[in-house]
């Protein structure tokens, strides 16, 4: 059975990422950072899909970390034909209140993990017989930028253009693209007040948030699509036009 790596599974849209592949046939290293509980229980949930999981703690922006991950899923199923690059944090902060070190570990979860896996993912990618890919998980604030949290939406641009740079690198054996959510609900969207989510609900034409699923729809069309490679698709519920 071919096997996927998911960073960042253990809920939202990784989790969702991780149940997509089981469903479709696929073996999946779920990886979490803090929720290990969590993750065990979307490993069972990946079994009982008919599909193998191993549960495997890794902060990936440590690049041994990273590497390890991919150590054990290889250990687990004998290969990674698939990587998702889904972890990620976000902090909202005015740039004059903004640490420089607070910047950096955004870029590190966010940009230099995705480099950290897809690194050591990458011999066993080349070896894979089921038409590897990779899958960045960006966001809109990539295309719009973004008011108090510009290291998240510049985390999220990077992304694009290592998406685009590493689908020319590794062309033509590994297709690598980007999905770049709008609102999706999940626990990182969950601070918002009834008022709040009622003004940014206003800007999306389809009139509510993302469902996680709908994310990983998108993230299978990718894995699956061919003759597609460097895109970036946009599942926002129309927000981009506004
Ligand atoms: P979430 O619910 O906050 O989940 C974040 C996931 O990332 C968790 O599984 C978390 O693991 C993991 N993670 C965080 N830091 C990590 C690290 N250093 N190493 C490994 N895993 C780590 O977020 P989400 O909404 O599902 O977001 C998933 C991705 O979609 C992110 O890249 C986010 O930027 C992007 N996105 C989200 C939205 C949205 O509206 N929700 C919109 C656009 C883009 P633990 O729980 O174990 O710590």
């Amino acid at each position: 059975m071919p096997a996927a790596v998911v960073t960042g599974s253990s809920r939202g849209i990784g989790r969702a990422i991780a149940l997509r592949f089981a469903e479709d046939g696929y073996d999946v290293a779920v990886n979490y950072h803090t929720s290990a509980e969590r993750a065990d229980r979307v490993a069972e949930a990946v079994r009982e899909r008919g599909s193998e999981a191993v549960a495997v703690g890794a902060d990936v922006s440590d690049p041994e970390a990273a590497a390890d991950l991919v150590e054990s899923a290889v250990e687990a199923f004998g290969g990674v034909d698939h990587l998702v690059n889904n972890a990620g944090i976000d902090q909202h902060v005015y740039t004059e209140d903004l640490d420089p070190a607070d910047f950096d570990r955004i870029m590190d979860v966010n940009v230099n993990s995705a480099f950290n896996a897809t690194k050591a993912a990458l011999p066993h990618l080349r070896d894979s017989a089921d038409g590897p890919s990779v899958t960045n998980v960006s966001s809109i604030l990539a295309h719009t930028g973004a008011p108090i949290e510009c290291h998240y939406a510049s985390s999220k641009g990077a992304l694009v253009s290592l998406t685009r740079s590493h689908a020319l690198d590794f062309a033509p054996e590994i297709r690598v693209n980007s999905v770049a959510p709008g609102h999706v609900e999940t626990d990182m969207t969950a601070d918002r007040t009834p008022d709040e989510k009622r003004e940014e609900m206003a800007a999306i034409p389809v009139d509510r948030f993302g469902r996680p699923e709908e994310i990983a729809d998108a993230v299978a069309y990718l894995r699956d699509a061919g003759f597609v490679t460097g895109e970036t698709l946009n599942v926002n519920g129309g927000e981009d036009m506004r």
